[in-house]
């Protein structure tokens, strides 16, 4: 399908292809293995300047946006999921800063990201805190010119690696949803820590801990927007990330694909290629299809989200204003529904496709030694994380409700 890339586009795509193919690939079995950490493709991702581009060039960005930002995710996750989540947990911790951070906070702290200088991470769930975020329990207690933060962070990708922590805690406990703030906190503050490193299933070679907070003293000027805000911090966030999502399924899905059908080609049974028997070619039409039409609903998403946000970046910027706050003034369009349909949509699309890679390729599949099954494991997490998928139906299935409510509003209004 031709999808009417930019030239520049094309460029961003060929590169990170070319850096998935001579940085990554070499070394994924070797990191999902022994679950370290990838820091020399980390460092020739930097070098490619990946890490900057979805970023603004007023902060050392290339200034491309979401379109950008998903063609590189997918191409790394194509080859390595795990080592991919290196750039795209950054993407989430970059995020926050960018739509609610004030012109200082994202003039301090994007450059370095947009380099690939420093990592971020993103951390809002909690022991108790998983699809509930309302339940939050580290607290923020403003004393002078801090904020006290204590308590537990749970499953934080880019843990301990990332320097920049974009963190949730309740600064008025007895307010629930509207009691939670955001924070930036940096690596090295004082009462902040890390705990349990997981043992995980899939994405091997991104550690994912525990964050301990303990009196840890956190500069009031390190507050994003406002205190009471940090749900709506999270969802404008989430609006802007789920597809990112959506790139590493579809990656992970095209992946497998491809090492599954050159397997097939030449591995024979009854005398034949496993890849002419006809319920082997319905099972890789299905995949094609499945991974092709999550590719369609992906870039439409990211160019309906970049045509939307572009413009208020560039008035933010240019105005010294916080993002959130000019989208209020443009009455932009949020895409919270299709966001939530393209993750769920193209996560479920990979972990069938993969599965049923597994399958086609038969025992060896199965195997460690053999890349199929790592793609199968990886595609798992993205079912899961930023909103597992039942919660992203929850959203879709409540935005259509609330669109049906002012659309019967807006019938009645006009009779
Ligand atoms: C490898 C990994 C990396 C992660 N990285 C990060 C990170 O970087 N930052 C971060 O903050 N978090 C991260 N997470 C956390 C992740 O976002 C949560 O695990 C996820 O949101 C689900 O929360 P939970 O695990 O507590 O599941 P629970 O909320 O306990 O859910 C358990 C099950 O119940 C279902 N369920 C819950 N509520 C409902 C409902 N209302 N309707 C229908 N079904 C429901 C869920 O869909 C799920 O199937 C990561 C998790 C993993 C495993």
């Amino acid at each position: 399908m031709d999808y009417e890339l930019t030239e520049t586009q094309e460029d961003i795509r060929n590169l990170a292809r070319q850096v998935a193919l001579r940085d990554i690939k070499p070394v994924r079995e070797k990191h999902d293995a022994d679950g370290t950490f990838p820091w020399d493709a980390v460092k020739k991702m930097a070098a490619a300047d990946l890490y900057g581009v979805y970023l603004p060039e007023a902060y050392g960005g290339l200034g491309g946006g979401l379109m950008e930002q998903v063609l590189v995710v997918e191409e790394l996750s194509r080859v390595c999921a795990g080592i991919a989540l290196a750039f795209a947990a950054t993407g989430l911790g970059s995020l926050p800063i960018m739509l609610l951070g004030n012109a200082e906070q994202r003039g301090k702290f994007i450059p370095d990201l947009a380099a690939g200088r420093k990592l971020a991470a993103f951390s809002i769930t909690e022991p108790g805190a998983g699809s509930d975020a309302t339940a939050t329990k580290t607290t923020a207690k403003l004393d002078g010119e801090h904020y006290i933060l204590n308590g537990v962070k749970s499953f934080v990708s880019n843990g301990e690696v990332a320097d920049t922590y974009v963190v949730f805690a309740s600064t008025n406990p007895g307010r629930g949803a509207r009691g939670v703030s955001a924070f930036i906190v940096e690596k090295g503050t004082p009462g902040f820590g890390f705990g349990k490193k997981e043992h995980k299933m899939g994405i091997r070679a991104n550690p994912t801990y525990e964050l301990s907070f303990q009196n840890c003293r956190v500069p009031k000027k390190n507050l994003l927007y406002k205190e009471g805000y940090g749900l709506f911090t999270a969802q404008t966030t989430f609006d802007c990330s789920r597809p990112g999502i959506a790139a590493q399924a579809l990656g992970i899905a095209q992946g497998a694909l491809d090492e599954t059908v050159a397997y097939i080609r030449q591995r024979k049974q009854f005398g034949q290629p496993i890849s002419s028997f006809q319920a082997i070619q319905h099972m890789m039409a299905d995949c094609a299809t499945g991974i092709e039409t999550s590719r369609a609903l992906l870039y439409a998403t990211a160019r309906a989200i970049d045509k939307a946000m572009k413009p208020v970046y560039e008035k933010a910027i240019a105005e010294n204003a916080i993002v959130y706050d000019v989208m209020q003034t443009m009455d932009v369009k949020r895409y919270t529904k299709e966001s939530a349909m393209v993750k769920y949509y193209a996560s479920d699309v990979a972990m069938k496709v993969t599965t049923d890679c597994v399958q086609m390729c038969g025992g060896i599949g199965f195997m460690a030694d053999f890349p199929i099954e790592k793609f199968m494991r990886d595609a798992k997490i993205t079912q899961i994380y930023e909103g597992t998928n039942q919660i992203q139906r929850n959203e879709v299935a409540a935005m259509m409700i609330k669109e049906a409510a002012s659309a019967a509003k807006a019938e009645t209004a006009a009779a």
